[in-house]
């Protein structure tokens, strides 16, 4: 499956490096957990594993990672922790990836688990949020003491070609229609340049239906009737907030795989980039996300669906390891993925 949504990874006798960054909290354990599940089914990738030091000011370690990335094409991490006490001159780790290695498209496809308990039933939703720029520019200053202006930056290239990429996704995955989240009512220019470039994108797409939705109106829709929205494309921050809501919809922020991609490069993650310190080293994460992070292969959700222990964040009484072994057990009964990773 290459293709404008995946680049190929390097390869080097039939197997493939991955870059695995474990990063902070859940991160470790739960990637551990993918490389056991690797190993057991005899998938083809040998890890490249970089760890990332969120507790030092120095960026060393993640100028190693994005070395490390750009050598192998593709990376599984964890979430760095970026610690709010830290001076402002010390950015989010897991930002500064995102952007040196111009990951533009952050993608979350958003489905309701079979046997997963929740309000609403048949949520299909794919969410493209621009990844590098809206109000993750890391402008911020004091211009006077007490006045802090925070910089949103919205650029006419970034934003066609994020509506773009929406947009040859949806045509990619037969999808019908692409809503733009936006709020031009009250940031004019900005939130009315990003709407003015899907416009004109889809324009050349008649295939597809495109329409626009005020931020605010959609988290309510989405909490209300969310079977309607189909393919989501929306600047970094509502981005943020849509896809917590749309991961909240079908069960949490264990369930959701979430992806990064660039021209170049890769970067597979869970959908709300949690770092779950509270919960860490209790063998009580969902590895679900991660899982699906790590494959996005329609069998593997088809097999992990499968699996009747849970975890309790779903309402389970499973250990993190006796759901990992039970999707073992369910790969093994029903062959091997091998070919389908
Ligand atoms: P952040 O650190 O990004 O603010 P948290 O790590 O606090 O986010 O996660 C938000 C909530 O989601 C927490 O209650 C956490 O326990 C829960 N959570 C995140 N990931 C998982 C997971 N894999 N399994 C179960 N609960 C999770
Ligand atoms: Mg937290």
């Amino acid at each position: 499956e290459m293709s404008i949504l995946q680049p190929p990874p390097a390869k080097y006798g039939g197997r493939h490096t991955v870059t695995l960054i474990p990063g902070d909290g859940i991160g470790p354990e739960l990637l551990n957990h993918v490389r056991e599940v690797f190993r057991f089914s005899c998938v083809p990738v040998d890890f490249e594993v970089v760890h990332v030091n969120s507790a030092v000011e120095t960026e060393d370690d993640i100028s190693n990672a994005i070395t490390a990335i750009r050598r192998n094409g593709v990376a599984l991490k964890g979430n760095i922790e970026t610690k709010h006490t830290m001076p402002p001159s010390v950015k989010s780790r897991n930002s500064v990836l995102r952007t040196s290695l111009d990951l533009y498209a952050n993608v979350m496809h958003c489905q309701s688990l079979p046997g997963v308990q929740t309000r609403h039933k048949n949520i299909d939703i794919m969410i493209i949020r621009e990844n590098t720029e809206g109000e993750y520019s890391s402008l911020e200053h004091e211009s006077v003491s007490g006045v802090v202006e925070s910089l949103k930056i919205i650029t006419r290239n970034n934003s066609l070609r994020i509506a773009d990429y929406a947009f040859r996704l949806a045509r990619e995955k037969g999808r019908r229609r692409v809503t733009a989240v936006h709020k031009a009512n009250i940031m004019k220019l900005a939130d009315g340049l990003f709407l003015q470039c899907c416009r004109e994108v889809a324009s050349g797409y008649p295939d597809i239906t495109f329409d626009s939705m005020i931020v605010d109106n959609t988290t309510m829709q989405l909490v209300s009737k969310p079977q309607q929205f189909d393919v989501m494309v929306m600047p970094n921050l509502y981005g943020n907030v849509v896809s917590n809501v749309c991961a909240g919809l079908v069960g949490g922020p264990g369930l959701v795989p979430g992806a990064n991609y660039g021209r170049d490069y890769a970067v597979f993650e869970t959908a709300t980039r949690n770092t779950g310190k509270s919960i860490a080293n209790k063998n009580i994460a969902n590895p679900t996300a991660v899982l699906l992070a790590s494959s996005r292969s329609p069998t593997f959700f088809f097999f992990l669906s499968f699996s009747q222990l849970h975890t309790a964040d779903i309402g389970g009484q499973g250990t993190t390891s006796e759901v990992v072994q039970s999707v073992m057990r369910i790969i093994q009964s029903k062959g091997q993925l091998t070919s389908e990773l």
